[in-house]
């Protein structure tokens, strides 16, 4: 059996720095919680935990005096204010490329722009690029939730990081016939465009695509979905010991990806159980 792991799959330079921060912060013993998990992967969380890392889900529960990190997807100036006030020392670990949305959605409330931010209304990062603009901006999914809007004449559009570049470019057709004048940032990270296309042109030539990583990570489901239109016999796993046998029967070419909070020793354990269930294990 043929086994390509595809290159460009797992940590993202956000989730990297974001590790790298943790981990330093941790040798100077001035790392005390985050603010939410790190990132969408269990066995990273478990492993922070044994090191002492707990996950607060607001910041009064952290102490005065404790760092608090804030993970790659950032967090409201709001919060920023909440953890100074309470004598919290913040350790920032937003992505450099989701404070470009940030300050994006910021500006373009303020020019007078109606900002719409292509996302999941309930995702960290979506929120906290809304937060930005003091919740003036509207959170859409895609051309649906423009039905019953209220269109104003100059339209903006932010995007969450790991968004779809067709699904923006779907957005964007649906609003163009709708308004005078409308501008769009970009912000989709260049990271998640070159995994998922690097991902796509190896699950069009395997026989099965496997994808590692969180079930709660935005980004992993997503590469699953486009991985699957291509390939139906794409899978889903968070850990090695998921993979089932049945799937690679009459395999002969096995494709591996993952996600951007994915460490390396969870795609190479998914590595070595292929090769094991290839040999008949
Ligand atoms: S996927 Fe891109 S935007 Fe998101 S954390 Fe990684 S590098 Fe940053």
């Amino acid at each position: 059996m043929h086994i390509c792991i595809v290159e460009e799959g797992g940590f993202c330079f956000g989730v990297r720095r974001a590790l790298e921060m943790a981990q330093q912060a941790i040798k100077q013993d001035d790392l005390s919680a985050t603010l939410g998990p790190l990132i969408h992967n269990p066995q990273v969380v478990d492993q922070l935990a044994q090191q002492g890392v707990r996950v607060v889900e607001r910041v009064a529960e952290a102490e005065p005096g404790e760092t608090l990190m804030i993970r790659t997807h950032g967090c409201s100036p709001d919060v920023m204010q909440q953890a100074l006030d309470r004598g919290v020392t913040v350790l920032d670990a937003t992505c450099p490329f989701v404070a470009r949305a940030q300050r994006e959605a910021q500006r373009l409330c303020d020019e007078g722009w109606q900002v719409l931010i292509l996302g999941e209304p309930e995702h960290p990062e979506a929120r906290s690029i809304r937060e930005h603009t003091g919740a003036r901006a509207t959170i859409v999914q895609g051309p649906d939730d423009l039905n019953d809007m209220q269109l104003r004449e100059k339209v903006a559009v932010v995007c969450q990081t790991t968004q779809r570049l067709d699904h923006l470019s779907s957005l964007v057709s649906a609003l163009l016939p709708r308004v005078r004048r409308l501008t769009v940032a970009n912000t989709i990270c260049d990271a998640t465009t070159q995994r998922q296309d690097a991902s796509v042109a190896t699950a069009r030539q395997v026989d099965v695509m496997i994808v590692v990583g969180g079930y709660h990570s935005a980004n992993t489901t997503r590469l699953a979905q486009v991985c699957a239109e291509v390939n139906p016999r794409t899978h889903h796993i968070e850990r090695a010991e998921e993979l089932q046998p049945q799937w690679l029967e009459g395999a002969r070419t096995v494709g591996i990806t993952a996600g951007a909070s994915t460490p390396d020793s969870a795609i190479e354990a998914v590595h070595e159980r292929v090769q094991q269930l290839a040999r008949g294990g």
